[in-house]
């Protein structure tokens, strides 16, 4: 258990978060520092499930913006989430940890369908689950699908590690002073459309009471930092909580 009391995680990457410092697609040495955070946090004793986006690859919207149709341009962009969630899996399998991939798009050949029960059974072996495909729909983002996936397994926080070490009240790469909050309500953030997640996955974790903590993965040892308290993060919960 870590030392804000989780026992089983749900952390959220962007798809960004593998192109390291290119602009484009997966950087295998990125890939694997990544790993070696996840694995460190898992360690801890900690149960891991993890969501990665795909916006390194393919994003549906930006496909949508230049004629495409929309939920096409979705599909791919849930393809896109599967290679970063088997890239993921080669990274964390070279430093010895155990992983099976599940997505929400059935591809027997390359890994498992989601199936909940599976899931639990992977995540009791000390398994690190990585969910893809999103929910496997379109109109949807991966942010969704970290939402749904915490839910249904149960977990004690999302943790959506980003480019940027919390919620600001503006832009804080335009405004030198935006101000980051600590603490915010589900509410607030939908009430002021903050972007935290898409307001679908905050909807979610608010009606299931899923804490969602934003710390920035660039820093590196940060997932631990958050993990034990001395992290720079927003934690998004109820009221009093
Ligand atoms: N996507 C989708 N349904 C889902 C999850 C993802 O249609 O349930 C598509 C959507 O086009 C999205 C793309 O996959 O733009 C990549 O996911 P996302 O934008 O969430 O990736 P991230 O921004 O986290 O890298």
């Amino acid at each position: 258990m870590s030392a804000n009391g989780y026992r089983r995680i749900l952390l959220k990457l962007s798809g960004e978060v593998l192109m390291g410092d290119q602009s484009f697609g997966i950087d295998p040495e990125t890939v694997a520092r990544v790993a070696e955070e996840v694995k460190a946090a898992k360690d801890t004793g900690l149960e891991i499930c993890l969501v990665i986006g795909g916006g390194n690859i393919f994003r549906g919207v930006a496909g949508a913006s230049k004629g495409m149709d929309r939920a096409q341009a979705d599909y791919m962009g849930m393809l896109a989430t599967v290679m970063n969630a088997l890239a993921m899996q080669n990274a964390l399998e070279q430093i010895g940890v155990q992983t099976r991939v599940q997505s929400a798009i059935e591809m027997d050949k390359v890994c498992e369908p989601v199936i909940r029960r599976r899931a639990e059974r992977h995540l009791e072996k000390g398994r690190i689950v990585i969910f893809a495909a999103g929910v496997g729909a379109p109109y949807f983002t991966t942010d969704s699908g970290a939402a749904l996936r915490a839910a249904e397994m149960k977990c004690d926080a999302l943790l959506k590690g980003t480019s940027v070490d919390g919620v600001y009240d503006a832009d804080p790469k335009k405004v030198p002073t935006a101000k980051r909050y600590d603490t915010l309500t589900y509410d607030r953030v939908l009430a002021d459309n903050l972007k935290v997640m898409d307001a679908s996955a905050v909807a979610l974790c608010r009606d299931n009471e899923i804490p969602i903590v934003v710390f920035s993965i660039r820093e590196q040892g940060n997932i631990l930092k958050v993990l034990d308290g001395t992290g720079v993060s927003t934690v998004v919960k109820s009221e009093g909580k």
